[in-house]
């Protein structure tokens, strides 16, 4: 006999099971968590997933999830525009801002080249930086991409890439493990990988 459960609980476990990393045990047990929510923080909740939506885009200059244009690191004087570091996605542009130590601006890739999963350099956010790249300002391209396959293809064909613009050009790598992500590193070991980048 198959068991009965009403619908908008079945359609809300689907709904958490579309989420990374969260199987049907776990989408279950947050379903029934929302049933015990009082319903003004469930509305909250909702709202803030459509807002998340609706409101934020990529910012023109460095593509980084913003939700003005262009972003507040873009936008602020304060910062080193001689220097660009180039990282896969914003959560990795997060994990280097928690360092404290980078002031410089970011490129946000939005991906990795990945022969396997058909991502070729087409895929990533590259013709706006090379753009960016053609602006007098920019003396340094660091590029941090994830120290993993992916990553280090990403590195090698930009690094390649931006040979004509006669820029320095570095990669992270120091501490940081291999075969891992920038957006897991602690801020310890991500300063580190900064500090000890070497030139390309
Ligand atoms: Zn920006």
């Amino acid at each position: 006999m198959e068991l009965y459960v009403p619908e908008p609980i079945s359609k809300l476990i689907e709904g958490f099971m579309r989420l990374p990393g969260i199987g049907p045990k776990t989408a279950q047990r947050l379903a029934f968590y929302v049933l015990t929510m009082e319903e003004d923080d469930v509305l909250d909740l909702a709202k803030g997933l459509v807002r998340a939506k609706r409101d934020l885009h990529s910012c023109s200059i460095c593509e980084n999830i913003t939700d003005q244009d262009p972003c507040y690191i873009c936008s602020d004087k304060k910062r080193d525009r001689t220097i660009i570091c180039v990282v896969q996605d914003t959560k990795d542009l997060m994990a280097m801002e928690r360092t404290h130590e980078f002031n410089g601006l970011y490129h946000v890739l939005h991906g990795a080249i990945s022969p396997i999963e058909g991502i070729g350099p087409d895929e990533l956010k590259i013709p706006d930086l090379l753009r960016r790249l053609g602006d007098d300002e920019v003396q340094e391209l660091i590029l941090a991409t994830n120290p993993n396959i992916e990553g280090e293809a990403t590195a090698m064909y930009l690094s390649k890439l931006v040979k004509p613009f006669g820029l320095k050009v570095t990669r992270i790598a120091h501490g940081l493990p291999v075969g891992g992500d920038l957006e897991y590193a602690d801020e310890v070991t991500l300063t580190k990988a900064l500090e000890g980048r070497r030139e390309l």
